[in-house]
Formats: C-alpha cells, sequence, structure tokens
C-alpha cells in the first residue's frame, strides 16, 4: 500500500465467504494481518476478548444473527470502559445502507462501497490518519 499504512492488525467481518476470501487475500498482499469475523456477533465477541488487539475493524453492514451497526454500537459501549478507540469502517453493499451519515452517527469512521478495492482502501486510511504522511 502507498502512502505505507502505520497498522498491522485488522478485523475483517464479513459473512459472505468468497467476500471474506478475496478481501483477505488482496489486504495480506499489502502485509496486514487479517481476522476474520463471520457476522456481528462475532466480531462483538472477538473483540472483547482481546480489545487492544485490532489496530482496524472493517465492517460488513448486512449480516445475519447481528449486523454491522449494533456490532459497532456494542464496541463502541465496551470501549467506554478501557479508555480505547479502534477505527471502524464501514463496508457497505449498496446505496440503501451506503448512508454515510447513518454510518457515522452509528459510531462508525468511514465507510467504503463494495467491492472493495486497494484505492478505496488507502483513502479511507488516508481520511483516518493510518497512513504515513
Ligand atoms: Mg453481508
Amino acid at each position: 500500500m502507498q502512502p505505507k499504512a502505520l497498522i498491522k492488525d485488522i478485523m475483517l467481518v464479513e459473512d459472505n465467504k468468497l467476500n471474506q476470501r478475496l478481501m483477505e487475500s488482496s489486504l495480506k498482499k499489502f502485509g496486514f494481518r487479517i481476522h476474520v469475523a463471520n457476522n456481528g456477533q462475532e466480531a462483538v465477541e472477538m473483540y472483547k476478548k482481546d480489545p487492544k488487539r485490532y489496530d482496524l475493524i472493517i465492517m460488513d453492514i448486512m449480516m445475519p444473527v447481528m449486523d454491522g451497526f449494533e456490532a459497532t454500537r456494542h464496541i463502541r459501549i465496551h470501549e467506554q470502559k478501557i479508555q480505547n478507540r479502534v477505527p471502524i469502517i464501514a463496508l457497505t453493499a449498496n446505496t440503501f445502507d451506503a448512508d454515510r451519515e447513518k454510518c457515522l452517527s452509528q459510531g462508525m469512521d468511514e465507510y467504503i462501497a463494495k467491492p472493495l478495492d486497494m484505492n478505496k482502501l488507502t483513502r479511507a486510511f488516508h481520511e483516518l490518519g493510518l497512513t504515513e504522511k
């Protein structure tokens, strides 16, 4: 990734197995360590086990069991107890859930439309101050 990212551990939350594999492999090529969660509930459980492990969460919105908005709310509530904040980038499939304001009001920091590509991700990283200047 150019410019160089300042982070290493990314939690990728996505219910679609094919998307998971595609995103995981492209992110790994850039040297990130990827931790996959299959839905929002898994993401919250993984996060609570080791809240400071993840430098970034990339969160799909539409997922079974628990969606990305609810998972984000749980994570943000938990963070208040531990004084630590992880950036969350929403991954949106269509214009219905691509409403930036909704993502931001639910505690997400940025959003990118699917399909994920490294240009969009680089831009989001830059916005969040996760790349070298
Ligand atoms: Mg989904």
